[in-house]
């Protein structure tokens, strides 16, 4: 039988009535898969879990935030099973809130939180909202099809390694073969987030883990989708608050869809997709509150070629850093020492650019990094800039990386001219550019203030919205007013048939 996975956030299951959301999107999907539901804890559920752990630590109270915890989702259970579906369900929450207590009474008592304490206690949020879901499905769902839940730890095993934690997939698949009954047919509600490690101890994935659950548990099922079920309709061609014409993408490939995530779309981590991407199965970006918009389908092809730009993104808080001296000219090993010393202590590079004459290397890193980057580089450069080989590090602060995404711009002829003339043309002063061999993802280091005006800019030219004719009109008597009647009338044929946005900004009288 071949799976579909669907996962759900926080805010997807935040109380009943979104639950009963949730159940009417499970109804509603086609009878012929088993489906795999991997759900989050309430939202905010985590926070709280988290939360008592430190003030257990702290030895201050943690009453009140149990109370709530426990009022919070019997107020849900009531609603979705009745009084008596509820009584059950409850009864199992009390015996993991004892456990808790007892872990919180320890950690009081020692004035200390491990790490241990924490995986332990802020996991069961995810077993609360699996189990109360999997009880509704039954009732709600369960007609002539199986409802089970399944609690993660039971099955997955993880090992946290330097690149995060990662699956170990030759104990976790006997081990969800042997949980799932082989004439299996119907729904299993999976909890996100929690897993445990080689020794069988509880564990997580980290904060918003829930996503990874569900490309792990696709990739365990051979499920053919994995759809993630979220708050947005999609994945945007930029942030709607910088850009307001952003649009939803519909199709993306793995790749563009990484490198947009890096530059801020933080609609799904990167690692997150890698147990998906690596058995090509499509993710959908789906929102649970517009479940019938199609959402962003996310696989191994970028899809319509509409246009050569999938996606426009910024960061800002950046600041740019610049080597440069006579003397690394064709001197083999200058990058390996500069970045060698950056990975030392532990700053990350956000981009690199190197022209040909090895007279300068410039690099990016965060904002907050660049005391620190000109202390390490001047060290590791001491020599040279005692002896003049290097001339100076030089930092600038109150920089924005610009970036433009897209598979469809590699062997495209015109994209970065396009890029660079737009910037140009508003007026905006490129420091630093950036574009690796993939062609996918075109970066210029700019002033942090040109940001949004950057991103709007290039947003615009690369046809993702319509062209944008702003109008001003003086004297709006008869003739006038006639006017401003026909663009308002002519404005939506305008802008549908033939890509023209036009826009009112200012009226004015004689006076
Ligand atoms: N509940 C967890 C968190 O808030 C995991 C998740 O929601 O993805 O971090
Ligand atoms: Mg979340």
């Amino acid at each position: 039988m071949t799976w579909t996975v669907h996962k759900f956030g926080g805010t997807s299951v935040a109380d009943a009535s979104c639950i009963r959301r949730v159940a009417d999107i499970i109804g509603g999907q086609r009878r012929g898969n088993n489906l795999a539901v991997v759900v989050s804890a309430m939202k905010g559920v985590t926070d709280d879990l988290l939360g008592l752990v430190e003030k257990a630590a702290k030895q201050q109270p943690v009453e009140a935030t149990l109370k709530t915890l426990r009022t919070r989702h019997e107020k849900a259970n009531l609603e979705l099973l009745g009084a008596a579906g509820a009584k059950s369900i409850m009864a199992e929450f009390d015996r993991d809130l004892a456990d808790i207590e007892s872990i919180l009474k320890a950690l009081a008592l020692v004035r200390a939180a491990s790490n241990r304490s924490r995986d332990l206690v802020s996991g069961y949020g995810e077993i609360w909202s699996a189990r109360q879901i999997a009880a509704f499905f039954k009732h709600e769902l369960g007609k002539g099809r199986d409802v089970m839940f399944l609690n993660a730890r039971d099955v997955l095993v993880i090992e946290h390694t330097e690149m995060g934690p990662v699956t170990n997939w030759e104990l976790s698949r006997p081990k969800l073969a042997a949980a799932i009954p082989s004439a299996f047919h119907g729904v299993a509600v999976i909890t996100g987030f929690v897993a445990s490690d080689k020794d069988g101890l509880p564990t997580t994935l980290g904060r918003n883990g829930s996503d990874y659950s569900a490309s792990i548990f696709g990739a365990l099922l051979d499920a053919d989708e994995v759809h993630i079920w979220t708050d947005v309709d999609g994945v945007m061609s930029g942030d709607p608050r910088q850009v307001p014409e952003a649009k939803i993408i519909d199709e993306m490939s793995y790749s563009e869809a990484m490198e947009l995530a890096y530059f801020g779309a933080k609609v799904i981590h990167p690692q997150t997709m890698a147990p998906a991407v690596g058995r090509g199965i499509p993710i959908w970006i789906r929102n649970t509150f517009n479940a019938t918009h199609p959402g962003t389908k996310i696989s191994a092809s970028s899809g319509s070629r509409a246009a050569a730009v999938k996606g426009i993104s910024g960061v800002d808080k950046v600041a740019l850093v610049n080597l440069e001296g006579a003397g690394m000219i064709g001197v083999p090993g200058t990058a390996d020492r500069l970045f060698g010393a950056l990975r030392d202590a532990g700053v990350s590079v956000m981009l690199i650019s190197q022209g040909s004459s090895e007279h300068s290397i410039c690099f990016a890193v965060r904002e907050e990094a660049a005391e620190q980057v000109r202390t390490v580089v001047e060290r590791a450069f001491a020599v040279e800039l005692s002896e003049g080989q290097v001339q100076r590090v030089g930092v600038t602060k109150g920089c924005a990386i610009v970036a433009v995404v897209g598979d469809d711009m590699a062997g495209m002829p015109g994209s970065a001219g396009r890029f660079f003339g737009t910037l140009g043309v508003a007026g905006i002063n490129v420091r630093a550019i950036a574009q690796g061999a993939s062609e996918r993802n075109i970066s210029a280091v700019i002033d942090a203030k040109d940001m949004t005006r950057a991103i709007r800019a290039v947003h615009s030219s690369f046809y993702l919205s319509a062209k944008t004719v702003s109008i001003g009109v003086l004297g709006p008597g008869l003739v006038g007013g006639t006017l401003l009647d026909q663009l308002a009338r002519a404005a939506p044929t305008l802008r549908t048939k033939f890509n023209l946005d036009l826009r009112l900004r200012a009226i004015g009288g004689s006076k």
